[in-house]
């Protein structure tokens, strides 16, 4: 059940109706569910109980410190791909024992700190990086858990932007030479080669394609086994998608069921061929965790009529929500307050940029002064947020029940340029 609902015509959030939040705190301004992020861990965490498995929350989806927290007083693990990162993990109480750190740019900075706070693993993505992280950890006296993130070439039939594990992807080491790879790795002194990592894409409503990787993972593990290397974990990564309520695509498969299908096929294959050697499964969901978690509450500032088309000008732009001007990205737009008939609209930001849209064609009854929210918009929504045209970013807001909390307090213009200067 969504924790966003009409209540008497008038959207909430929880207990609390979004007309109110946005005449106290202004708006734009991403609002979250405490109880909706709750419910989305748990899914994941009650498919694990009781399993040798670690859900490391994606937290590049949304890093806002109290989603952090909340998940890690869950027993979130976090996937982490910058410095960054896990300097918001150690900020917000995580443990960094259940971090992996994921990316194809290491920086020597970056190895060392995450050495430093002893990390899980680090998902290493070529040759070079082994070298380069064998280097840091030998001058460090430490030695880095690694496993290798390979590319198993499947099709997550997902967004071109989005896709991942494909062969023209920058992302893995290729299918054909993992093998190879691996032995490179395990004659490196100052690593361990602790398991095997993948990641296709994002927003995948199917689980075939996962499963399909998998399959290709748990072949590399026996065929590795019969080296003489052997794995600890088995990491599958993110991509499940979230309903952006787009009829097109319609609904994405239910965690539990996908989860379900995941440790069915692994107890199969201890079953089979890996009998008394455990394994630790790994899963990095970011926008299944906090995508509908979030909604993006605008108000409208002019009704234009153009010669073509009706345009509804919002005080939301391209700087806040990001996926329609990147990813053509169909996000749904709704009244705060129900209303019925209504035009055409494009849905726009006063951004100067014709990509500058947030939806388009939605039949709206809307008038200046009017709220809307982007709904789903919890997931790459904020974290892509940028400065363009000097526009502070919006604040954020966690509900509880009736109780608001501030979590992120809008950017003021002068916090812009305050690290700018000019030369004397
Ligand atoms: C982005 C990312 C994820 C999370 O993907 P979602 O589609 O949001 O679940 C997981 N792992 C890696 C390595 C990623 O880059």
């Amino acid at each position: 059940m969504s924790q966003f609902s009409y209540q008497n015509g008038v959207l909430h959030a929880e207990g609390v109706s979004l007309s109110a939040i946005a005449e106290q705190y202004g708006t734009p301004a991403y609002v979250y569910s405490k109880a909706q992020l709750l419910d989305n861990f748990a899914s994941y965490a009650d498919a694990c109980r009781g399993r040798d498995a670690l859900v490391c929350y994606a937290m590049k989806a949304n890093s806002n410190l109290a989603i952090l927290d909340l998940l890690a007083r869950q027993g979130a693990g976090f996937d982490i791909v910058s410095g960054g990162e896990l300097l918001r993990v150690i900020a917000a109480g995580g443990d960094p024992k259940k971090v992996i750190f994921s990316g194809v740019g290491k920086s020597v900075e970056e190895m060392r700190l995450a050495l430093q706070h002893d990390i899980l693993c680090f998902n290493v993505e070529s040759i070079p990086e082994l070298h380069r992280l064998n280097d840091v950890a030998g001058s460090m006296g430490r030695r880095a858990r690694v496993s290798l993130r390979v590319n198993p070439n499947v099709d997550p039939k997902t967004h071109p932007y989005i896709a991942t594990g494909l062969k023209a992807s920058k992302f893995g080491v290729a299918f054909s030479d993992a093998l190879a790879t691996y032995r490179a790795a395990a004659q490196l002194p100052h690593l361990d080669v602790a398991g095997i990592d993948c990641h296709i894409g994002s927003q995948l409503l199917d689980d075939a394609p996962l499963l399909e990787a998998l399959d290709k993972l748990i072949e590399l593990i026996d065929a590795l086994g019969d080296e003489g290397i052997h794995l600890h974990h088995l990491d599958l990564g993110g991509g499940i998608g979230v309903d952006y309520g787009d009829e097109e695509d319609g609904a994405p498969v239910a965690v539990a069921d996908y989860l379900g299908r995941v440790f069915a096929r692994v107890d199969a294959w201890r079953a089979e061929r890996h009998a008394g050697r455990p394994i630790k499964v790994i899963f990095e969901p970011g926008r299944s965790i906090v995508g509908n978690t979030g909604v993006l509450l605008t108000k409208v500032e002019f009704i234009k009529h153009g010669e073509e088309k009706n345009f509804c000008i919002v005080d939301a732009a391209m700087n806040d929500m990001a996926r329609p001007a990147l990813y053509q990205a169909w996000m749904d737009m709704q009244p705060v307050v129900q209303a019925d008939g209504g035009a055409l609209y494009d849905v726009v930001g006063p951004i100067c940029e014709s990509g500058d849209w947030l939806a388009r064609d939605r039949a709206l009854a809307v008038k200046e002064g009017d709220l809307l929210v982007m709904k789903t918009a919890g997931a790459y929504g904020m974290t892509m947020a940028s400065n363009y045209n000097t526009r502070g970013r919006a604040a954020e807001l966690i509900v509880d029940g009736t109780q608001v909390h501030v979590v992120r307090q809008r950017e003021n213009p002068a916090d812009l340029f305050a690290l700018e200067s000019v030369i004397k």
